[in-house]
């Protein structure tokens, strides 16, 4: 896949790196020219660069990247001509999956070849994925790419409806990965597909739960097993670095105690929860962990019947927080917080930290995988009149 020179030649793809939002690719074409708000840039002055090189502009102002693709480049850069898999459900689909060097792998349909990239990388050259895709011009158009990225041996693409026309191929492949919008038409047709010899794998990739519902009825109906939906979610961190205003032992038992205080405030809610669920006679119906028997939310103080601590009022312990200093008491708002020590290898005191504050709204919700395996059969019982095997014929 792709150039592994040191150096970047005529008729290479390369990606150009603008900003972490702005990821291009092109292929080197003397002659042509990159224009971006970046500046102005001659493909001719890449030739001969190793890949990886930042390169001014002409007219001196504005610089770039030019990076050698991998598909995880590839997935920022490439030009989309459907909805594409992104990087977070392409690692872990590929892990559920199993595809590992040399895995026979079938994926409809091809789309934009997001997730085929990633495919091929990880199966290698002694590896086959064979891709399906019934819209012609993106059948042909993801051939040729596949071709410039030198992934002809590995990919084989056909023009084909799977969900009507299946996949042409019995007991051959390792894992089925379908992104289509019907893909519990295509459910028999992967059953064929898939080696009987071993136990195999089929993933669909659907955003709505109806569509999840309808290929899990036919997965069963299929006879496949284990069948579990999972949700990619990234929950991006923010780090910044701050000046340490005071000691870091005082600032790592302040993080803890906010930690603690939001433990309590969450066992309280539990436990304010239990009480609004009692019945009119005064008897409880547990939910979840009973964790206080006490009135606590109201009370000045509380005891956790867990550890027997002595707990403080919010009051109390929102003024313990709060005397912080500004940084410090803004990095506590966050859950999980962390801190990381800026030059602990020197013996001086670090002058700065790096804070992380996880953004606590999770949004990016992309589709579902819906996961299952295929067992290979059972092998028959041999009729009651056969002879058992070693057994003596007088
Ligand atoms: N996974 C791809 C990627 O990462 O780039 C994107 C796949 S795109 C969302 C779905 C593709 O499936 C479309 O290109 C569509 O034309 C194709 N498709 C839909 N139904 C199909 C079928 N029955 N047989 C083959 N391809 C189909």
């Amino acid at each position: 896949m792709w150039s592994t020179a040191r150096e970047i030649a005529a008729g290479d793809t390369v990606i150009i790196w603008l900003t972490r939002d702005v990821v291009q690719h092109l292929v080197v074409t003397p002659g042509k020219d990159f224009n971006s708000k970046f500046g102005n840039y001659r493909h001719s002055d890449f030739i001969g660069l190793p890949f990886g090189s930042k390169v001014g502009s002409r007219s001196g102002k504005g610089f770039i990247h030019v990076l050698r693709p991998t598909p995880e480049l590839w997935t920022m850069a490439l030009p989309h001509r459907t909805q594409i898999l992104y990087i977070a459900d392409i690692s872990f689909i590929i892990s559920y999956l199993d595809i590992r060097r040399g895995s026979r792998v079938i994926e409809a349909g091809t789309g934009s070849g997001s997730f085929s990239h990633s495919v091929a990388r990880s199966i290698g050259s002694s590896g086959r994925l064979w891709s399906y895709e019934f819209h012609e011009a993106r059948a042909k158009k993801a051939r040729e790419e596949f071709a410039q990225h030198g992934m002809s041996d590995i990919v084989t693409l056909t023009h084909q409806n799977v969900c009507k026309d299946g996949f042409n191929l019995t007991d051959a492949a390792d894992s089925v990965f379908l992104d289509l919008p019907a893909p519990w038409d295509a459910v028999e047709h992967a059953k064929q597909a898939l080696r009987k010899d071993r136990t195999t794998r089929i993933c669909c990739f659907s955003p709505c739960m109806e569509q999840v519902l309808r290929t899990v009825s036919a997965l069963n109906d299929a006879g496949f097993s284990d069948i579990t939906m999972y949700e990619t979610l990234l929950r991006p961190h923010d780090v910044t670095q701050v000046p340490v205003l005071q000691p870091i032992s005082e600032i790592e038992d302040k993080l803890k105690k906010a930690e603690e205080i939001r433990e309590i405030k969450r066992l309280r809610q539990i436990a304010a929860g239990q009480r609004s669920h009692e019945n009119p006679h005064g008897e409880k119906r547990k939910r979840g962990v009973d964790i206080n028997e006490q009135e606590a939310p109201a009370v000045t103080e509380a005891e956790d019947s867990g550890s027997g601590k002595r707990l403080k009022t919010d009051d109390e312990m929102e003024d313990a927080t709060l005397s912080q200093d500004g940084d410090v008491s803004r990095s506590l708002d966050a859950a999980p917080t962390h801190i990381a020590h800026a030059g602990t290898s020197s013996p001086a005191p670090p002058t700065k930290i790096s804070v992380s504050k996880a953004i606590t709204e999770v949004r990016g919700h992309t589709s579902y995988l819906t996961f299952a395996t295929l067992l290979p059969p059972m092998p028959q019982a041999p009729p009651e009149d056969a002879p058992s095997l070693g057994s003596e014929t007088v």
